[in-house]
């Protein structure tokens, strides 16, 4: 289950492999069993043990093992390590969804009467995670304008235990200045945690900027075809855990055994908390078929995030252009005052910072333009989800974001004009024709 990095095939003698050949055999080799080339479905919750002495060893954490599937599993950890190496991290941990994900990589280090400041646009389930869910837990949230790192700063307290930021915010695709905020975070010796959901490790890797720990929603970009719920928690390996601030990290666990994480497991011993005090305890587990699913996902993820910011590319120069549409908002395009960031921080995709599939634009006529936009299109799917190989589309201020009152969508930065398009991988000229009869019927 805790193979090192170095026993995966992300690297051989003198070579290390690409983006792609990691994406496709990384954490897997063939079944040593069966000779299985593609990675077996281990749906069991248990697994056998040698002997008495085997058993024990496997209890007392001194030999790695399975023992059970809450806490871990043959194929979940497959997955685990190819989205570590996807993201340049030493360790991860899956689980039963982004949500869950973004829970355990909190839990792991956070406690009643600890807060963390955190950008004001993240996605709406987490906003509402951190701003209610955990503040009746006592963990209290500050949300701050992350536009300026001086913001993230100002919030900082004595009882902060982490900052939390999103690569790409959604809906407002702005782009975070990771290493700027991490300057501020480790100024005040706590991990930056980023949601990389929306860029996915191809097109950036929170790490290499900074970040200490990155999150995912495995749903979105990595199982790439809406078909599975899943998340990631992945660990850099390099925040000092014994810098005073994080004490549950050095003594001895009561949760477990008495372990002390950090002393015990070095760089991955964050990882090996979050699945024994968070996973193990509150069970939200990844289960070894979707952990399959999103295996197959991950096969083709440099293929479709290419796709994906090509498309996208095209469709935000193409609404820019229309007489029907007020304006655009894509960091991909050069006019955006995130294209700068986008630049720095984005692997380039035929010569243009690759700003993954999402998008906003606002159709001329206001809310009700934007109803019809979205009842006018053919093929083009409604509905609340992102990183489809499919083209999404979702009018934010009359479906998510319908409880907030004119004040309040300002500013969430949800115009009432406000359409949001995750662009998927069809053929563009497809995607182009569908929105400009779409355009024309909502507008004509
Ligand atoms: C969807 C999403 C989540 C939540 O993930 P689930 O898999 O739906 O639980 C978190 N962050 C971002 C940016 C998302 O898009």
């Amino acid at each position: 289950m805790h193979k090192t990095m170095a026993d995966t095939p992300s690297s051989g003698a003198d070579h290390t492999y690409g983006f792609g050949t990691r994406a496709i055999h990384a954490g897997a080799q063939p079944d040593p069993v069966t000779g299985a080339r593609a990675t077996p479905i281990h749906q069991t919750t248990s697994f056998v043990f040698d002997s008495a002495e085997h058993a024990s060893s496997l209890f007392n954490l001194q030999t790695f093992g399975n023992v059970y599937s809450r806490i871990s599993n043959p194929t979940v950890a497959v997955l685990e390590e190819r989205i570590a190496s996807l993201e340049n991290g030493r360790a991860a941990l899956a689980c039963a969804s982004g949500m869950a994900a973004q829970m355990a990589a909190l839990l792991a280090i956070l406690k009643c009467g600890d807060h963390i400041v955190a950008a004001s646009t993240l996605y709406g389930g987490t906003v509402g995670q951190l701003g209610v869910g955990f503040a009746r837990l006592g963990i209290e949230t500050t949300f701050v304008d992350p536009a300026d790192p001086e913001n993230f700063a100002r919030a900082m307290r004595p009882n902060t235990r982490a900052v939390y930021g999103e690569t790409i915010g959604n809906p407002l695709v702005n782009v975070l200045d990771i290493g700027s905020i991490a300057d501020v975070a480790h100024a005040h010796g706590v991990p930056l945690v980023i949601d990389n959901t929306v860029a996915s490790p191809y097109l950036c890797n929170p790490l290499n900027f900074g970040a200490d720990i990155v999150v995912h929603s495995a749903t979105k970009y990595i199982g790439g075809h809406g078909t599975t719920m899943g998340g990631v928690v992945v660990e850099g390996g390099k925040f000092p855990w014994d810098n005073g601030k994080f004490p549950e990290m050095v003594e001895p666990s009561r949760a477990y055994h008495g372990v002390k994480f950090y002393e015990t497991f070095g760089d991955f011993g964050y990882t090996m908390k979050a699945r024994m005090e968070v996973n193990r305890t509150f069970g939200g587990v990844l289960s070894p078929l979707n952990a399959w699913l999103l295996l197959q996902g991950a096969e083709t993820l440099h293929l479709r995030m290419r796709e994906h910011c090509r498309n996208a590319l095209r469709v935000a120069q193409f609404l820019q252009g229309h007489p029907k549409v007020q304006w655009v908002n894509y960091p991909g395009l050069s006019g955006s005052p995130f294209h700068a960031l986008a630049q720095k921080q984005f692997r380039a995709v035929d010569g243009h910072p690759g700003a993954s599939g999402i998008l906003t634009f606002g159709v001329k006529g206001g809310a009700a333009a934007g109803e019809k936009f979205i009842d006018a299109c053919e093929f083009l799917s409604h509905l609340a989800n992102i990183g489809d190989a499919k083209t999404l589309v979702i009018h934010p201020a009359s479906t998510t974001h319908r409880q907030l009152n004119d004040e309040e969508l300002a500013r969430a930065g949800v115009g009432a004009d406000m359409v949001r398009l995750s662009v998927g991988i069809e053929d563009v000229d497809d995607i182009l024709w569908d929105i400009d009869q779409a355009l024309e019927r909502a507008t004509g």
